[in-house]
């Protein structure tokens, strides 16, 4: 078909208006007179920002950003308010932890009070169902009396409910009714890498000790069903609005499977996943055999398949699991043996084109891993691949240096928030360093803050951020003297996390373009006394333009 001269014209000044028009499109939703912290490539603190749809399209000035402005364009006063963009963590468990309604002693430093938060959580539940606390608290963290939960004190608060409080990834307290639903008994055998504490007659005393035994108890807490785990689903990511956490790249987890994933999954296809979750494919093979299926299954290996809200993104954090270390043990398990095996995975996965995230915490580890990567880069570049460590809690310049040499980047964590003291207790003066934020950003790597949450350390980022500034752990202990300016660590949470995600076209700082993933907070990050900034909150959070959160007026 041939198209006559004034058909084509027609074309042309139909296209040229449809131009003029999207230019000059209203916003549908204005904040003005803000101090908008936007995290862009200069730091630049604006005045006002201007939203279309899911994503920015003006920030500016008031005079600026209000020519977006038409009659439909709502209007929020901002009335000086700090804004910065919407939290990232590079690594939690939050897919797993959508499993159980548990409490939480996130940021709690009185004992009494985390009693107390227990026994009206006790109270609220009906007799018989569990109620569970699994971690993100240590003893260390109650300045007021630092020890754990005897069993008869959970008996005392508790003689109809089965109670778990686990510490951190490291012992369970339990009462008599948990203990009874458990089948723990004097002549129950302990559980691989745990051990059912015992007194002077040989009876369990309700303390259930190492990572094995934390696993034992938490495997044995019922789950909930389809539609209970759906609705807990969405009670969690209000929980982690309301705490500034917008986007995340989870870690997998204990006894993970499809289950999990599917509540995100549904959310995320009718448009009510509130949150962007980013997550990784996680296997544990331990042998040779198991190391040889898993290999099998790498090429049906499919990332990016999902949208900016819910996608698979690669392969980790745990990758062959007789060579895992653990940051409250000074040893490495990584023999050559069980390297050549770790070695065999990580190449498959290369050459598969993958993501790998991989943890690793110790010195000696991590020299061990960079031996294989630079051996499978010559084969399979991995450069571009955007392969990180997770957690890198003794990492050295030289590492760094081996590290940027293969494009990789690092994911450092703020376990020392509630395991501070116990890492000085296992590594003595060296837990100073653990992490080494300050070395990690000097050395010029791309790296980014996160959590490790749920177990190991408490969910909310405004604790990262306080860690990573003033050293600190939860209870106000001084553990770690690494500490970084307020502004690098902001930048560590936001942008520099979204490239983490594949998605740093998108999200991570406020600029025109990418999607309006915000906080407005109660108080000025940039400005508060450092002691504050762990007290800071949201009083809106919005993702794509959604309002999700909102803080009850006062
Ligand atoms: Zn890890």
């Amino acid at each position: 078909m041939v198209l006559s001269k004034t058909r084509i014209l027609a074309a042309f000044v139909a296209l040229l208006a449809f131009t003029i028009g999207a230019a000059a499109q209203d916003a549908d939703l204005i904040l003005l007179n803000g101090k908008i912290v936007t995290v862009d490539d200069r730091f630049s603190i604006a005045q006002a920002l201007a939203i279309r749809g899911q994503r920015i399209v003006a920030v500016g000035s008031n005079a600026d950003v209000e020519k977006r402005k038409g009659p439909a364009t709502r209007t929020i006063d901002l009335a000086g308010r700090t804004v910065i963009p919407g939290l990232i963590d590079n690594h939690a468990h939050w897919i797993r932890a959508a499993e159980h309604d548990e409490l939480r002693f996130d940021g709690i430093t009185s004992r009494a009070l985390a009693l107390k938060l227990l026994t009206d959580r006790v109270q609220a539940t009906p007799a018989g169902q569990w109620v569970e606390v699994l971690g993100g608290w240590s003893e260390e963290q109650f300045t007021d009396d630092p020890r754990g939960f005897p069993r008869d004190e959970l008996d005392r608060i508790a003689p109809n409910n089965p109670v778990v409080v686990q510490a951190i990834y490291n012992h369970s307290y339990l009462n008599s009714a948990a203990q009874a639903a458990l089948k723990i008994t004097a002549a129950t055998p302990n559980p691989p890498n745990g051990t059912f504490e015992k007194d002077a007659a040989g009876q369990p005393t309700g303390v259930v000790r190492g990572p094995g035994g934390v696993a034992f108890v938490a495997a044995g807490i019922p789950l909930f069903d389809q539609d209970a785990w759906l609705a807990n689903t969405r009670k969690l990511v209000t929980y982690l609005n309301s705490l500034g956490v917008t986007a995340w790249l989870d870690a997998g987890g204990r006894g993970m499977g499809a289950k999990h994933y599917e509540p995100f999954r549904q959310l995320a296809e009718r448009g009510a996943l509130n949150i962007r979750a980013f997550w990784t494919t996680i296997r544990a093979p331990a042998t040779p055999a198991e190391a040889d299926a898993v290999i099998n299954e790498i090429p049906q290996q499919k990332p990016f398949q999902g949208d900016d809200y819910f996608n698979q993104v690669g392969w980790g954090e745990g990758v062959y699991a007789p060579v895992t270390t653990q940051l409250l043990r000074a040893t490495s398990n990584t023999k050559p043996e069980d390297m050549a095996q770790y070695r065999r995975i990580a190449e498959a996965l290369a050459a598969h084109g993958l993501y790998v995230n991989s943890h690793v915490e110790m010195e000696a580890a991590i020299d061990a891993f960079l031996d294989q990567y630079e051996a499978i880069n010559k084969t399979h570049p991995i450069k571009g691949l955007r392969w990180t460590f997770s957690h890198l809690d003794q990492v050295t310049e030289a590492q760094l240096e081996r590290m940027k040499r293969l494009g990789m980047g690092a994911q450092i964590h703020s376990r020392p928030l509630i395991q501070g003291a116990l890492m000085h207790k296992v590594h003595g003066d060296k837990a100073w360093d653990m992490p080494p934020f300050r070395r990690v950003q000097d050395s010029g790597i791309h790296w980014g803050l996160g959590s490790d949450a749920t177990a190991v350390t408490t969910s909310n980022p405004f604790y990262t951020l306080s860690l990573a500034v003033t050293g600190e752990m939860i209870g106000g202990r001084k553990v770690n003297r690494q500490t970084i300016s307020r502004e690098e660590a902001l930048i560590a949470h936001t942008r520099s996390n979204a490239w983490f995600l594949f998605e740093e076209g998108n999200i991570g700082s406020l600029t025109a373009g990418r999607y309006a993933d915000l906080l407005v907070l109660d108080r000025d990050y940039l400005t508060v006394p450092e002691r504050e900034i762990k007290e800071i909150k949201p009083v809106l959070t919005m993702v794509g333009g959604k309002v999700v959160y909102e803080a009850p007026a006062k």
